[in-house]
């Protein structure tokens, strides 16, 4: 809960100054706070969304006092992010595809997810698909070691698409529970990965048809709205099914969950709170909505 009190701390004070500033509860109070919104990374349309809310809530409720917008801004922020926060990994083997630009930290997340899962007793395969980078096999062996689970790679430069499926192949001969694939996040030929994350979908429906498949898009949270964009790009290319939000125990803005959601009805599964490896918690739309703004 640390990192979250720390996103917690820079929409909630500002919110709650100014909702302190008001004695009653008028237009401009909704727009101040749209404002405020729109600053902690909830983005333009999401921020008006929220406000439109509110306001037919306190109309509808017949609410006068400035003290009660709080509450119901939170309970209408958990509203919107409710729904789909669960992993769906049932069938044996199932796969979780782990996604987004380099350095937003998908290595780390993987690393976390494996040893969660290993603690929950499953069987986990990893899949080093970021070929691209020597660099980025090391690392993922790191994790690999330290969560306990056999990893399968090649040679740097290799096709990711057949570290998949070799990772299939593997995974169904150790009766593993679920295989966790890492992949490339190289943004100068965004074509070029964006076909490579084409094809090795491609190679998952094939090898593993009917499977429980996770594509879950890691976003950095202290890149704000930029998240948003790239959230949009990978979204045409691989189909997410969700975001895991990481560094909200930085100086970031957790808003931008908001924006996401709103914008692309993606939901967040996991937040990452942290570089060590139980820094992963799942999502939680009120707990969530609770610390944006308490
Ligand atoms: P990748 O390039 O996407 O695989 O990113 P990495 O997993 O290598 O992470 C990039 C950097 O971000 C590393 O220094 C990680 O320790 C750090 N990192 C990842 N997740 C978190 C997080 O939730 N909080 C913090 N503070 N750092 C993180």
């Amino acid at each position: 809960k640390e990192g979250l009190k720390k996103t917690r701390d820079k929409m909630s004070s500002s919110v709650e100054s100014m909702l302190n500033s008001f004695t009653t509860i008028d237009e401009s109070l909704f727009e101040e706070l749209e404002e405020l919104l729109v600053m902690g990374d909830v983005g333009v349309s999401t921020a008006e969304h929220v406000c439109k809310e509110l306001r037919r809530k306190v109309k509808e409720k017949g609410v006068t006092d400035p003290n009660e917008i709080m509450g119901m801004l939170q309970e209408t922020v958990a509203e919107m992010l409710r729904g789909g926060e669960e992993l769906h990994i049932g069938t044996k083997p199932s796969v979780i595809l782990v996604i987004g630009v380099n350095g937003a930290g998908k290595t780390t997340t993987i690393g976390k997810i494996a040893s969660r899962l290993t603690k929950d007793g499953k069987k986990v395969i990893l899949g080093a698909a970021d070929t691209f980078r020597a660099a980025a096999i090391e690392q993922l062996e790191v994790w690999a070691q330290r969560a306990g689970t056999e990893m399968i790679k090649q040679a740097e430069g290799s096709d990711p698409a057949s570290v998949v499926f070799d990772t299939i192949a593997a995974a169904k001969a150790r009766n593993a529970d679920v295989m966790i694939c890492d992949t490339a996040g190289r943004l100068h030929n965004k074509k070029n990965l964006m076909e490579e994350l084409a094809k090795i979908s491609r190679v998952i429906d094939r090898e593993l048809p009917g499977a429980d498949k996770e594509v879950l898009l890691v976003l950095d949270a202290t890149t704000g709205q930029n998240a948003v964009n790239q959230a949009r790009e990978f979204q045409a290319a691989a189909g997410i099914t969700g975001i895991v939000l990481t560094k909200l125990d930085g100086t970031a803005r957790g808003g931008v969950v908001l924006a996401i959601r709103e914008s692309l009805g993606i939901p967040v599964k996991f937040i990452g709170v942290g570089e060590q490896v139980d820094d992963l918690q799942p999502f939680n739309a009120d707990e969530f909505a609770e610390a944006l703004f308490d």
